[in-house]
């Protein structure tokens, strides 16, 4: 069994074919969390965990690139997060998230990008308000950020994962010593983080396909799908030589006692 920590079938690239993704994954005994990004897409990935028994989940959250796109209300992701009447989660969210920050794309003068970090850092604050009144765990999405993000997490008690990480192993010891998960995916074919996966602790990784993006090298097509999670475990494996089964069995435990 594999968990795929982090896509997007709520996104409308699998509008066609969503269910029929979804099948695929669940025969395959791969279960995934679906991630949001804005309140449209939050609400997509809960409506469809709910339609599933077992297997799929949802996060909801707006994504630190979405802040001047929408107002945030806390309230309304509340009421989507939250189970009536017992002060807990739903069962199928499990988490919020994908919020954080990402300076990479710039507004084009100073004073906005300064504006533009101040909304992210503002909502991303109001969101951990969130996963904390419902005692969730966090998807932490981090683009050239880490260091404003370290500032805010440092003394905090939250659990979660620094999702697609790709900082330095600096970055990873700090984040690793307040007790968070590391998300890779298909962007260790990419990048070369192959002395940071080699000194994670195994019982700290957890892997993701960030689908519908990121497909993996040697399949040739356009959309990534949970399914494809078995070739990231794969690569950990080659890259830590260690065997597949031993990945696949440690990535999975890590993912069921962080969210499920
Ligand atoms: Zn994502």
């Amino acid at each position: 069994m594999l968990i795929d920590t982090h896509s997007h079938l709520n996104f409308t690239d699998f509008d066609k074919d969503r269910d029929e993704v979804i099948r695929r994954s669940l025969v395959e005994n791969t279960w995934m969390i679906n991630a949001s990004t804005n309140y449209l897409t939050s609400k997509k990935a809960v409506e469809i965990a709910e339609k599933y028994e077992e297997g799929i989940y949802a996060a909801v959250g707006l994504h630190p690139g979405d802040v001047l796109e929408e107002d945030f209300s806390y309230e309304k992701y509340r009421e989507l997060a939250h189970s009536t009447g017992s002060g807990q989660a739903k069962s199928k969210v499990v988490a919020i998230g994908e919020v954080g920050l990402d300076y990479w794309y710039k507004p084009k003068t100073k004073r906005k990008f300064e504006l533009f970090k101040q909304k992210q850092k503002e909502i991303f604050l109001k969101q951990l308000n969130l996963a904390k009144e419902l005692n969730l765990p966090i998807i932490i999405h981090c683009r050239v950020a880490h260091e404003d993000l370290l500032k805010i997490l440092k003394g905090q008690e939250f659990q979660g994962v620094i999702h697609s990480f790709t900082g330095t192993w600096e970055q990873a010891e700090k984040y690793l010593e307040m007790g968070f998960y590391l998300g890779f995916n298909g962007i260790i074919f990419k990048l070369n983080l192959n002395e940071i996966i080699k000194k994670v602790p195994l019982n700290r990784i957890l892997i993701e396909t960030d689908s519908p993006f990121l497909v993996p090298p040697p399949l040739k097509i356009k959309r990534c799908e949970p399914i494809f999670v078995k070739y990231i475990a794969q690569e950990i494996a080659k890259i830590r030589n260690e065997n597949f089964e031993k990945i696949a069995q440690i990535t999975t435990e890590n993912a069921k006692s962080l969210f499920l």
